[in-house]
């Protein structure tokens, strides 16, 4: 029986979570040790300089669960290492996370960083994103990412490989199909916000409206969920650009740093 490490980046008591872990519960074991707050956008978090504490929680319909208060990431590294027990989960899965993941979010995703950090420990792991900030019903998205979970046990993924999986936020039935798909190109719209404390002192927020994206390149993950489709993206950790290995290479030529060497 599959042992399956389910965490999210939202908090223990979000219903994104618990709909995920119901619909892993038909695959095999599942494990839940997830944030006790809130670390939407906390990307790739190791917590090396204050303690990690893990305490025994119940999810909103009653099961048993652990939350820390690290990281998402942080929560999967102290599964691996052996907080729950000596047995390694066989998959971990992230999320559902409240808000797509796609383009450039995820570096800062804290969904998709703790399902790096099942990879880095040589584990298979899948992020799910549910493309709604409104929506309480992750019944369908719950039933794509257990879909995707059954795949992944099923064919293994090769190393230093995961799957990142996002969900339209329309009903089952507006669903227009799925597409695996490459990193398309997120459009912020940030704006800096500045106000100032009860002592005089400017403070400043990072606002702005939600991200937009490039939906008319055709193949990303923007432009699938734009158009109703399940998107299903393979990332790689392996972000070096091959195709300027040469050309940084010919730079060299020019290399005038005195190395002292001769
Ligand atoms: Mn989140």
């Amino acid at each position: 029986m599959s042992y399956i490490l389910l965490t999210n980046d939202d908090g223990f008591h979000h219903p994104g979570l618990l709909a995920l872990k119901d619909a892993l519960a038909t695959l095999g074991e599942v494990a839940v040790m997830a944030p006790d707050h809130n670390w939407s956008a906390a990307g790739h978090t190791k917590t090396m300089h204050k303690p990690l504490r893990v305490k025994d929680v119940t999810l909103p319909d009653g099961t048993p669960a652990h939350a820390s208060t690290g990281a998402p990431s942080d929560c999967v590294a102290l599964v691996v290492l052996g907080v729950l027990g000596p047995r390694r989960p066989d998959l971990v899965v992230s999320g559902i996370n409240q808000g797509a993941n796609v383009g450039q979010d995820i570096t800062y995703s804290g969904t998709v960083a703790a399902a790096m950090e099942g990879v880095i420990s040589g584990i298979p792991s899948i992020a799910v994103s549910l493309d709604s900030y409104e929506a309480r019903d992750f019944t369908f998205a719950a039933q794509v990412g257990a879909s995707v979970a059954r795949l992944v046990l099923q064919h293994g993924l090769p190393p230093h490989t995961l799957l990142n999986v996002n969900v339209p936020g329309r009903p089952a039935e507006q669903i227009a199909g799925v597409r695996v798909t490459r990193l398309g190109q997120r459009v912020y719209r940030d704006v800096l916000i500045e106000r100032q404390d009860p002592r005089g002192r400017p403070y400043y927020w990072i606002g702005g409206e939600p991200p937009g994206g490039a939906v008319d390149e055709e193949g990303t993950d923007i432009w699938a969920l734009a158009g109703g489709y399940i998107s299903i993206t393979p990332l790689r950790m392996d972000m070096t650009e091959y195709e300027l290995l040469s050309e940084i290479e010919s730079w060299l030529a020019d290399w005038s740093l005195d190395l002292g060497r001769r």
